[in-house]
């Protein structure tokens, strides 16, 4: 019996089916490619194709993108990397190419012999890879050279030079955990890269947040590029902890961080093809010129605080939750919190702690998932102890997740919502009892995909629900109409006293920190940041296919956005570091599918 004979049928059916797609591709022949894919099928390509973060639906949707790309692309080499599975008839497997620039990484779903889903990622540039494992530096040169210099000299001295006598490549705005690890990842790669950051220190935008506040997500989802939380750290890290992490990392991975440094003002010189940005470090006004602009200022960056008539007349404290200092002065004191996604539930549960009488006004439905079930329903598959132990990876993780276009994936969520709505059944009657007005997702997809689309109206709960249930945290319903000196009226006339006003109000889109750094003008031309054009609250359709404006090519040349969860800066910074690493050695970039622009904010 020969090798091939006895293999089992999933490999026999991936090896096919790439030789078939390979042949295809090979002769140029994108119909033919096409024909290989279900008639409801998606192909998902982080940058290996088009340079670009793009999915393409159906045949009609692949060729065109393979018209568009072949003779340039020149796909060749597929292969599977491990042995394919079969469950549920959808068979997967894991896979490699290359490019005529560089090596990918691949996930295939086929059924019946057709492909239902591939994912296309471009892993290195050839030529251009990182200095890891066996490329690792040696980190001095053994002989005798009357020149040398110590490593610490040549970090003095690139730190003299760069932004004085030498020009940046890129220049990240924001140095929080994206711009770090975004620095990382472009340091990696040999990118001449300054992270402007308004706080004197790495970690300080966690810091800065309320006293009470650990990471909502498990560790395993949490980790940074190249370096491993430690087997110790714990599975929700308090929030100080992940800043001294993040301070850590950026001296470790060598990154030129400017802190004390805000970004004013920016402008692109289209006739020299960079951007003239003005920064302020330290009192010092300096003037950058780098060729590529990322914006890295936070989903959460910038405070929305609604305007209520008499907030200027109210005699206690009020502030957005951005700026709440913790429950301590609150003792017996009436506080109110507006809000309830998030913030809202972690600072009253606080403040309850503290001993201070809390009310928390709801305006409109929020979902609520348990963290515990969360883990144990929606991530331990990929991100827990467990997976760990079952050999997953985060890499390997990581691209699972991504393998899944965001077209099926609503879907594939609402099953997973289904369970947990069945299994914490007793939990949501007793916070439906209370009067909290709670929803699974327009189309019951649950969290995650309310994150991806609006990145607001949710909250994981780590306890304060029972307190809302039990009524320890009281509930009042309805919009605030306005303020008097002491006390928060109601639109329904309901008044609550209040010694503390805390607006857990949410934040501002990216977009707003385009208008404020560049002008209206660029911030309309780039257009609303986030979300997936899912035709639901808060994200409008048309339907977008990926997140809008979100570490890919934008509108404006040369103006990038990078953020989101610890475990999306992880992914994508890689993608977006590649694509500004190609444009820095001038390797041609054209961009398939740029997307459209539909709504300015
Ligand atoms: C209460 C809360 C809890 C969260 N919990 C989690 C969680 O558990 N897990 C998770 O993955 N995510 C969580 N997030 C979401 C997200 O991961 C964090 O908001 C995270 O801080 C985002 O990182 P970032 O680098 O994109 O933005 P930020 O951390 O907001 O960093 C942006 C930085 O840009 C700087 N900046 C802005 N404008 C300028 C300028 N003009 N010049 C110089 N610097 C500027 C700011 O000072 C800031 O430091 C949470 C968010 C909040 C608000």
């Amino acid at each position: 019996m020969s090798a091939t004979a006895a293999r089992p049928p999933a490999a026999t059916e991936v090896d096919q089916w790439l030789e078939r797609f390979g042949a295809a591709l090979e002769r140029g022949d994108a119909a033919g490619a096409a024909e290989l894919f279900a008639e409801d099928s998606y192909w998902r390509d982080l940058v290996a194709f088009t340079w670009n973060i793009k999915t393409v639906e159906g045949r009609a949707g692949i060729t065109d993108m393979l018209e568009h790309t072949l003779a340039r692309v020149q796909p060749h080499g597929w292969h599977a990397t491990e042995e394919p599975t079969t469950a549920d008839g959808v068979t997967e497997a894991w896979i490699e190419f290359e490019t005529a620039v560089g090596r990918g990484k691949g996930h295939l779903r086929l059924i019946d012999g057709q492909a239902w889903t591939l994912l296309t990622v471009l892993d290195e540039l050839q030529g251009h890879e990182q200095g890891l494992g066996p490329r690792r530096p040696k980190g001095v040169v053994h002989g005798a050279d009357p020149e040398r210099q110590t490593w610490l000299e040549d970090r003095e001295r690139e730190a003299e030079e760069l932004g004085r006598t030498i020009q940046p490549y890129v220049v990240i705005v924001g140095g929080g955990q994206g711009g770090i690890a975004l620095g990382a990842r472009l340091r990696q790669l040999r990118v001449p890269t300054i992270i402007v950051e308004r706080n004197p220190r790495p970690g300080d935008s966690w810091r800065n947040r309320y006293k009470s506040l650990c990471l909502h997500d498990p560790v395993w989802y949490d980790h940074l590029p190249y370096v491993k939380f430690p087997p110790n750290w714990p599975v929700f890290s308090p929030k100080d902890k992940i800043g001294d992490w993040l301070e850590m990392y950026t001296r470790v991975m060598e990154l030129n961080y400017w802190g004390s440094t805000t970004a004013t003002r920016a402008r692109y010189d289209d006739g020299a093809g960079e951007w003239v940005l003005t920064v302020e470090r330290e009192g010092e006004e300096i003037e950058l010129r780098p060729k590529q602009l990322v914006l890295a200022t936070g989903m959460s960056g910038r405070p929305y605080t609604p305007e209520f008539p008499g907030m200027d007349r109210f005699k206690g404290d009020q502030h957005h939750s951005s700026k709440h200092p913790g429950p301590d002065a609150y003792r017996g004191k009436r506080a109110v919190v507006v809000g309830s996604n998030n913030s809202a539930h972690d600072i009253c549960a606080a403040l309850w702690e503290h001993g201070a009488d809390v009310t928390m006004v709801q305006r409109s439905s929020t979902h609520v998932v348990r963290s515990d079930t969360l883990m144990d329903i929606a991530l331990s598959g990929l991100y827990s102890e467990q997976a760990v132990a079952a050999g997953m990876t985060t890499e390997k993780a990581d691209l699972t997740f991504a393998s899944l276009p965001y077209r099926i994936m609503a879907g594939l969520q609402v099953p997973v919502y289904e369970q947990i709505r069945e299994r914490d059944a007793d939990f949501y009657a007793r916070l439906e009892a209370a009067g909290f007005q709670h929803d699974w997702g327009e189309d019951g997809s649950g969290l995650f995909m309310k994150y991806l689309r609006r990145a607001s109206g949710y909250y994981i709960d780590v306890g304060a629900s029972e307190l809302v249930a039990g009524g320890q945290i009281k509930l009042q319903p309805g919009q605030v109409d306005h303020l008097t000196e002491d006390v928060v009226v109601m639109a329904d006339g309901t008044e609550l006293p209040a010694d503390v006003v805390v607006y857990a109000t949410g934040y501002s889109s990216m977009n707003g920190a385009v208008a404020e750094l560049i002008s209206q003008e660029v911030a309309d031309r780039v257009g609303k940041v986030w979300g997936l054009g899912s035709d639901t609250t808060k994200d409008p359709g048309p339907w977008e296919g990926e997140q809008r404006n979100m570490w890919k090519p934008t509108q404006q040349e040369g103006l990038w956005f990078h953020g989101g969860n610890l475990h999306q800066s992880r992914h994508y910074s890689l993608y977006l570091a590649l694509q500004l690493k190609a444009r820095a050695e001038g390797i041609d970039t054209p961009v398939y599918g740029l997307q459209e622009v539909h709504h300015t904010r």
